[in-house]
Order: C-alpha cells, then sequence, then structure tokens
C-alpha cells in the first residue's frame, strides 16, 4: 500500500549526550576535518567518541560515485589536501583516540585513489599518538595493485573494504564497485601482509537472501577475511534506495554464529553495528587469535 513500515522498536535508540560531544564537533569544524560518524548520521556517535573510537573521511567530503545507500555528497572533488594527515592526527591526540578509523570518498579522479594520503595519516597518527591503533577502510582503488601496496607498507592495524552487499544485489547497490573486485582486493591485501587482519562488511535489509549472506560469507572467507561486521541498513533520506526489510536482531544472532563457525576471528553483528562500531576490541581479538 506504499506505506513506509514503522522502525521497530530495537532500532530506536536513546541518544545521550556526552560532555565532550560539542567540543569535538567544533575542533572538527574549526580544523575542517571530516568525520562518517556526522556524514553518515549514525546512530553510534555518542557511544564510539565517548569510548575514543572515531571515522575520519579524508580527501575532501564530495565522492566521485554515487551508491544508493550513502548519505556523502557526489561531485567533483576538491582539490588534494596535502596538510590533511597532520590534522587527522592532531584530532586523534585532541580526542584521545584507542582507536582511529581512517576511510575516504571514493576519488577515482586520483592516479593512485588517494592511496599516499591513507599512508600519510596513518604514518602522521603513529607520529602523534603511538599507542592508538589505526583502521583503514580503502575505496577499491579501481582494483589498482600499486595503490593497494602503498596504503600496506604503511601497515594499518586492520585492513577493512567493505563488499556492502551480497553478490546479486552489488550492481543494484554501488553501481561503480564490484563484487568480485572487492573480494580480489582483500585477497591481495593479505598476500602482500599476511599478519594484517583483513575486514568487510554487509548491510542488511537491502533485499539480499539468507542463504545470499551465508554465500557472501563464504566468498569473505575463501579470500581470508578475518572480521565481518553485519548491521541494518537505514535510509538516509527518501531519495536513497528503500529498506527492503528489517532484520530482527535474532536473525542477527544466528548471522554471528554462522559467521564465526566459518572461521571469522571476530564478528559483530547487530541492527545497529556499522563498520567501526566496536573496532577496538577487534584489534584485540585478531592480535590474541
Ligand atoms: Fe563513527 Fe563508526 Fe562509531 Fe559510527 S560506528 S560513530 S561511524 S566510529
Ligand atoms: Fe559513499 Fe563510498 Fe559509495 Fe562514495 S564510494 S558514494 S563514499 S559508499
Amino acid at each position: 500500500n506504499g506505506e513506509k513500515t514503522p522502525k521497530p522498536d530495537w532500532l530506536r535508540i536513546k541518544l545521550t549526550t556526552g560532555d565532550n560531544y560539542q567540543e569535538i564537533k567544533q575542533m572538527m569544524r574549526a580544523k575542517t576535518l571530516h568525520t562518517v560518524c556526522e556524514e553518515a548520521r549514525c546512530p553510534n556517535i555518542y557511544e564510539c567518541w565517548a569510548n575514543r573510537t572515531a571515522t575520519f573521511m579524508i580527501l575532501g567530503d564530495i565522492c566521485t560515485r554515487a551508491c544508493r545507500f550513502c548519505a556523502v555528497k557526489t561531485g567533483l572533488p576538491t582539490e588534494l589536501d596535502l596538510q590533511e594527515p597532520e590534522r587527522v592526527a592532531e584530532a586523534a591526540v585532541q580526542m584521545n583516540l584507542q582507536h582511529c578509523v581512517v576511510t575516504s570518498v571514493a576519488r577515482d579522479d586520483l592516479k593512485d585513489g588517494g592511496a599516499s594520503i591513507f599512508a600519510a595519516t596513518i604514518k602522521a597518527i603513529r607520529g602523534k599518538l603511538p599507542l592508538c591503533s589505526v583502521e583503514v577502510l580503502i575505496p577499491d582503488f579501481q582494483g589498482d595493485l600499486e595503490s593497494l601496496r602503498i596504503v600496506m607498507d604503511a601497515k594499518p592495524d586492520i585492513l577493512n573494504h567493505n563488499i556492502e552487499t551480497v553478490a546479486r544485489m552489488s550492481n543494484r547497490v554501488r553501481a561503480k564497485a564490484k563484487y568480485p573486485r572487492s573480494l580480489e582486493l582483500l585477497r591481495r591485501a593479505k598476500e602482500l601482509a599476511p599478519k594484517i587482519p583483513t575486514k568487510s562488511s554487509i548491510m542488511l535489509g537491502v533485499g539480499e537472501t539468507y542463504e545470499e549472506v551465508l554465500a557472501a560469507m563464504d566468498d569473505l572467507r575463501a579470500n581470508d577475511v578475518d572480521i565481518l561486521t553485519l548491521g541494518q541498513y537505514l535510509q538516509p533520506s527518501p531519495a536513497h534506495m528503500a529498506i527492503a526489510r528489517y532484520v530482527h536482531p535474532d536473525e542477527f544472532k544466528q548471522l554471528k554464529a554462522e559467521g564465526l563457525a566459518r572461521g571469522f576471528s571476530h564478528v559483530e553483528s547487530a541492527p545497529l553495528v556499522r563498520s567501526s562500531y566496536h573496532a577496538h576490541s577487534q584489534v584485540k581479538s585478531a592480535a590474541a587469535s
């Protein structure tokens, strides 16, 4: 009947603003930095910032792609900002981060896709905050292995690249990416640096079936991916791809068990899980495994 399904109870969250939340927001603006926490309107922002985890979005806030689920602006990217790595590191110090996730828009306009800025950001954070673990959530660099090598050589604590959805839905959900290319990138990352844990994420509720999620898990494990996150897709605006269904928390639990049985060292699976949610504990569990 075209009516919108109301949000189930498990997605209604109580937002409690921490003391330093406004302060951190102001600092981000003063340094002209972007966080996914804010741009993607992530429901975990208060919890994560209070737990000293944040996800920075480098290489500007305008993406050369336009995935149908994503709230990031699309258009012609801004000029490359070579000072950005230092400012991210300064912000990480100010937030006293334990775990810093660095991601970017897709910069298909740049020869290395922005890989050298990723590497510089890892090094800058290490230089200023040696105890902070650094996870990079990279774009696919259009399959360019040299770009991947630049990132792996900077030795991130976790290499993350999201397949986002199951094979059948991939073209619909993220038209300019390719499912096999993402799997290959993850496999190559592991070949280049076998000790660095690899990680990927699937959004649920975009039209995939349960069996297709299991098949995607098998694909990830076949490419040696260590860590998996599963969360509910939430439509950022009415102009974005519609939600096909709300996946029940019990189904997320069942999928977590399926993931662990397949050999992932760590699986985060719950409606509000996002790629970087509880990421700090994954560094510890990956190191222990
Ligand atoms: Fe930020 Fe990730 Fe936490 Fe969301 S889950 S608030 S994007 S660190
Ligand atoms: Fe969003 Fe990434 Fe797709 Fe760009 S490539 S539109 S940032 S999901």
